[in-house]
C-alpha cells in the first residue's frame, strides 16, 4: 500500500513565511530575498515528506497568500483595477490580497471568505466582463521542476475548475456560463505543459463536490472534466475531494476518466455507504482519506486498519491518504517541549501525521501487524482513561432546563429600557474590542511568559495600555468604549488559558488567512471556569470614564470552533460546558457594574455543516442555544452585544437574530453590504453595526466613503437600530492608521447623525 498527502502547510514550522512576507510588505527586504527564502521553505517541506516515506507528495500547495488567489492569478483572473496599478507581478498579487494605497493608486482588497467549514480564509476571485482567462504564470511549473531538482517527483495540485468557478464572483454582465470554455482551455494548457515534463500525476482539488449540488452543477462538472480529461495524455489525474462526502455525484465521477479519486472518510459520513452501494471501479485508485487533516489527535490504528481491511475487500487499488490538506493542523510536536508526555502522547501534528501514514502503510507489508509493537502501543493509548475528567461539569449540564436558554423580558422591551438608560446619540459609535497590539504590548506579554517580569508588573503595564486606550477613545469621541484587549494575544487562547480542561501549545500555529496564523488551544478534558477571567481589567477600564466600556468575552461556539475539539464527546456537550463557564463570567461582570457586555461569536458559522440538510440537526440546534445560555439570566438593562465576521451570514440571519443579543456588529464591508437586504427582509430585531470599513487592510477609509456606506445602510436599517463601527477588532493594525480611520469614522457618523 502507498500513501499520499493532499497538501502540506506552507507557513513554515516557526511561521517563517509570515515573517518574511511581513518584512517584504514593510519594504525591509526585496523580492529576491522573499523568493529565495520561500524556495528554501518549499524544499524543507518536500524533504520532510520524502524522508518520512510519503509516496504522493504535492507541489504547488505552497502559496504566498492563498491557493484560490494563486489560481486566480494563474488564470489571469485579475480585475482591471489591479492591473491599472501597473505594479510588478508579485505586488499585483499582494494588492489583490491586501489592497493597495500608494503612489500607484488606491484599491481595496478582494473579498475574503471562509474556506468551507474551516478557519482558513480564501480570497474570492472576481471575474469581470473583459476577463481573458488564460495561463498567466509559471508558478506551478517552476515549483514542480524545483522539487524535481531535489529528486522528488511531485503531484502538482490545483484548485479544480469546477470549485474555482463555483466560488468566484461574477461582475457586471459576466456570468459563469461564459467562462466554462475559456477555463477548460486554460486547464488543458496546464495539462499539455505538464505532459512535456513527463510528470506522473496531477491533483485537482474539488471540495465544492461535497456541497449540495444541483443537476446543473453536476452537468457543469461533467462538461468540464469530459473535455479536460481528453488532454491528459500520459498524466494520471487525481480528483481530490474533502470536508464531506460526494453523495450527489459519486455515481457520476466514478464514470469519468480519472485515474484516482480522493474521498474523505472522516467528515464524509456517507463515503463508506457510497462505495458499498456502487462498486469503486477497478481501473482507478481510491485515495482513502483516513488520516485526519483537521484535528490533532493521534490516529486510532485499529480503526484505520479495520477500515482499510474492509475497503480492501471491495476496492482493488487503495492509497492511504490524509482526509484533506494538512494546512489545517500545526507543524510538529517537536516544537512543544512544555507539553506533559502523557498529554503529548495523544497528539499528532502535520509531521507526525506523515509518520502515521508511513507506519500504517508499512503494516500492510507485514505478516501480522496486529502483533507489532507500534500497533499494540497505539491500542493501549486509546484504552487509557482521560485526564481532566470532572463529574461536577457533567452534572451541571444534566441540570440545564429550557429556562436556562431564554432571556426575559422580550428584546423589544429591553431595547426601550436600554435606550432610556444609556442615552446614546443616534448612530452610536463603537469598536469591536481590540486595539493595535503594539511592540510594547507584545513585549510585555513575552516578558511575562518568559518569566522576566512578574504578574504585578505585567498587569501594571496592561493597566497603563488600557488607560491610554480609554484616553484615546475619549479624544476620538467614540460613544461606547472598549478596554483594548491588551491582556490577550488571541480571543480564544486567552479564555482557554483561564478554563480548566484546556491544553496549550507553544508553537502550534495554523494559517488563518495570508500572514495571519492562529494557535488553537486543545480541549483535552471537561471545561470549567475556576475564577473570574476579565473582571479586573474591565472594572479598571470603566473606572476611568463616564462613558460605557464594554465587557469583552468570547462566546462558547467560537471558543469551541477555534479550538481543537475532543473526539470522545459531542460538540454540543463541549459547547454547553463552555457556555456555562462564560455565563458565570457574564454574571460576574454584571455584578461588578459593567453595563454592556459583548460576547463575540466571530466563528459562529465555522462548523456550520456544508450541507443544508444537516444545518439544524447537527449544528444550529445546539450552537444558538449555547450562546443564549451565556446571557439568559442577565438583568433587562444589561446590554448584550455580539460580533461576527469572516463569512456570509445572509442564509442564517434568522438564527443570528434568535441568539437574542441586543446589538450585533459584523463584518460587511468586504462582502459588499449584501447582508443589508437579508436584514431588512427578515425584520431583524437586533440592533446592528455592519462594519463601515475593512480592518484587514491597512488603507485608511475616507470620511466620504464612510458617509456613503452609512447612507446605504440607512436605506435598509432603521436609524434607531444602526450602530457605527469598523468591521472587526483592530489588533492587527498599526496605531497611526487606526487613529486616522477612527477619526474619519466618528466624523462620518456625526455628519450623518446631523443630517437625520
Ligand atoms: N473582540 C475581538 C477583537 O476585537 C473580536 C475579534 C474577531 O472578531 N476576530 O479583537
Ligand atoms: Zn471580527
Amino acid at each position: 500500500m502507498k500513501n499520499s498527502v493532499v497538501g502540506f502547510p506552507r507557513i513554515g514550522k516557526l511561521r517563517e513565511l509570515k515573517f518574511l512576507s511581513e518584512k517584504y510588505f514593510k519594504k525591509e527586504i526585496g523580492k529576491d530575498e522573499l523568493f529565495e527564502n520561500a524556495k528554501e521553505l518549499r524544499k524543507e517541506h518536500w524533504l520532510y515528506q520524502k524522508t518520512a516515506g510519503i509516496d504522493y507528495i504535492s507541489s504547488n500547495d505552497f502559496s504566498f497568500y492563498d491557493n484560490m488567489l494563486d489560481t486566480a492569478f494563474l488564470l489571469n483572473v485579475i480585475p482591471q483595477r489591479y492591473k491599472d496599478l501597473n505594479l510588478s507581478s508579485i505586488d499585483t498579487y499582494f494588492a489583490m490580497a491586501r489592497g493597495y494605497q500608494g503612489e500607484a493608486g488606491d484599491v481595496h482588497a478582494l473579498a475574503m471568505k471562509k474556506w468551507f467549514n474551516t478557519n482558513y480564509h480564501y480570497i474570492v476571485p472576481e471575474i469581470e466582463e473583459n476577463t481573458d482567462i488564460h495561463v498567466n504564470s509559471d508558478k506551478p511549473f517552476n515549483e514542480y521542476n524545483e522539487a524535481k531538482a531535489y529528486g522528488i517527483d511531485t503531484k502538482p495540485v490545483f484548485i479544480g475548475a469546477f470549485t474555482f468557478l463555483k466560488l468566484a464572483t461574477f461582475k457586471g454582465n459576466a456570468k459563469l456560463s461564459d467562462y466554462v470554455t475559456p477555463i477548460i482551455n486554460a486547464y488543458k494548457d496546464i495539462l499539455i505543459r505538464f505532459n512535456t515534463f513527463n510528470s506522473d500525476w496531477l491533483q485537482f482539488d474539488e471540495p465544492a463536490l461535497v456541497t449540495d449540488l444541483t443537476k446543473e452543477d453536476i452537468e457543469l462538472f461533467e462538461t468540464i472534466y469530459k473535455e479536460l480529461l481528453k488532454e491528459k495524455g500520459d498524466i494520471k489525474i487525481l480528483l481530490q475531494t474533502y470536508f464531506g462526502d460526494v453523495r450527489d455525484c459519486y455515481d457520476n465521477i466514478i464514470k469519468l476518466d480519472f485515474d484516482g479519486i480522493g474521498l474523505d472518510f472522516l467528515e464524509g459520513r456517507l463515503t463508506k455507504d457510497l462505495i458499498n452501494n456502487s462498486p469503486f471501479p477497478d481501473n482507478k485508485i481510491l485515495f482513502a482519506g483516513l488520516i485526519n487533516g483537521k484535528n490533532i489527535w493521534k490516529s486510532n490504528y485499529k480503526n484505520v486498519t479495520d477500515e482499510l481491511e474492509n475497503l480492501k475487500k471491495k476496492v482493488s487499488n487503495i492509497v492511504l491518504s490524509t482526509s484533506c490538506s494538512l494546512l489545517h493542523v500545526p507543524y510538529t510536536l517537536n516544537n512543544e517541549p512544555n507539553l506533559k508526555p502523557e498529554i503529548k502522547s495523544h497528539f499528532s501534528f502535520a509531521i507526525e501525521k506523515l509518520e502515521e501514514l508511513s507506519t500504517l502503510t508499512k503494516f500492510f507489508s507485514l505478516e501480522n501487524y496486529r502483533e507489532c509493537a507500534e500497533y499494540l502501543e497505539n491500542v493501549e493509548l486509546f484504552k487509557k482513561e482521560r485526564l481532566y475528567s470532572d463529574e461536577s461539569v457533567k452534572l451541571s449540564i444534566e441540570k440545564l432546563t429550557d429556562e436556562d436558554f431564554v432571556r426575559l423580558p422580550t428584546r423589544n422591551e429591553r431595547q426601550c429600557l436600554q435606550k432610556d438608560i444609556f442615552k446614546l446619540p443616534k448612530l452610536p459609535t463603537t469598536t469591536i474590542g481590540s486595539f493595535p497590539q503594539t511592540a510594547d504590548v507584545k513585549r510585555n506579554r513575552s516578558h511575562y511568559r518568559k518569566g522576566e517580569i512578574d504578574k504585578k508588573t505585567y498587569d501594571a503595564n496592561v493597566y497603563q495600555f488600557i488607560k491610554d486606550c480609554i484616553k484615546n477613545q475619549e479624544e476620538l469621541d467614540i460613544d461606547v468604549l472598549v478596554h483594548g484587549e491588551y491582556e490577550r494575544n488571541d480571543m480564544v487562547e486567552f479564555f482557554g488559558e483561564n478554563l480548566s480542561g484546556y491544553v496549550f501549545t507553544d508553537k502550534a500555529w495554523v494559517q488563518s488567512y495570508g500572514t495571519r496564523c492562529v494557535k488553537p488551544p486543545i480541549i483535552f478534558g471537561d471545561i470549567k471556569r475556576e475564577k473570574p477571567i476579565t473582571v479586573d481589567y474591565s472594572v479598571y477600564a470603566q473606572s476611568l470614564t463616564d462613558k460605557p466600556v464594554k465587557g469583552m468575552l468570547t462566546g462558547p461556539v467560537t471558543i469551541l470552533n477555534w479550538s481543537f475539539p475532543r473526539e470522545d464527546i459531542s460538540l454540543k456537550e463541549m459547547a454547553y460546558q463552555i457556555g456555562i463557564a462564560i455565563k458565570e463570567e457574564v454574571l460576574d461582570l454584571e455584578r461588578a457594574g459593567i453595563k454592556i457586555i459583548q460576547i463575540d461569536e466571530a466563528a459562529l458559522k465555522e462548523k456550520l455543516p456544508i450541507r443544508k440538510s444537516d444545518w439544524y440537526s447537527e449544528y444550529l440546534d445546539w450552537a444558538i442555544p449555547a450562546f443564549r445560555l451565556c446571557h439568559s439570566s442577565v438583568k433587562p438593562e444589561t446590554q448584550i452585544h455580539t460580533h461576527m465576521c469572516y463569512s456570509e451570514f445572509n442564509d442564517i440571519i434568522k438564527d443570528i437574530d434568535n441568539m437574542d443579543a441586543d446589538v450585533i456588529t459584523f463584518e460587511a464591508s468586504r462582502s459588499n453590504l449584501t447582508i443589508l437586504d437579508a436584514i431588512k427582509e427578515c425584520n431583524f430585531e437586533t440592533e446592528v453595526g455592519p462594519g463601515v470599513y475593512d480592518i484587514h487592510s491597512p488603507r485608511v477609509p475616507s470620511v466620504d466613503e464612510i458617509v456613503k456606506a452609512l447612507n446605504t445602510m440607512l436605506e435598509k436599517i432603521p436609524e434607531e437600530k444602526l450602530w457605527v463601527n469598523p468591521d472587526c477588532g483592530l489588533k492587527t493594525r498599526g496605531i497611526s492608521e487606526t487613529v486616522s480611520s477612527l477619526r474619519n469614522l466618528v466624523e462620518a457618523a456625526k455628519i450623518v447623525r446631523n443630517s437625520l
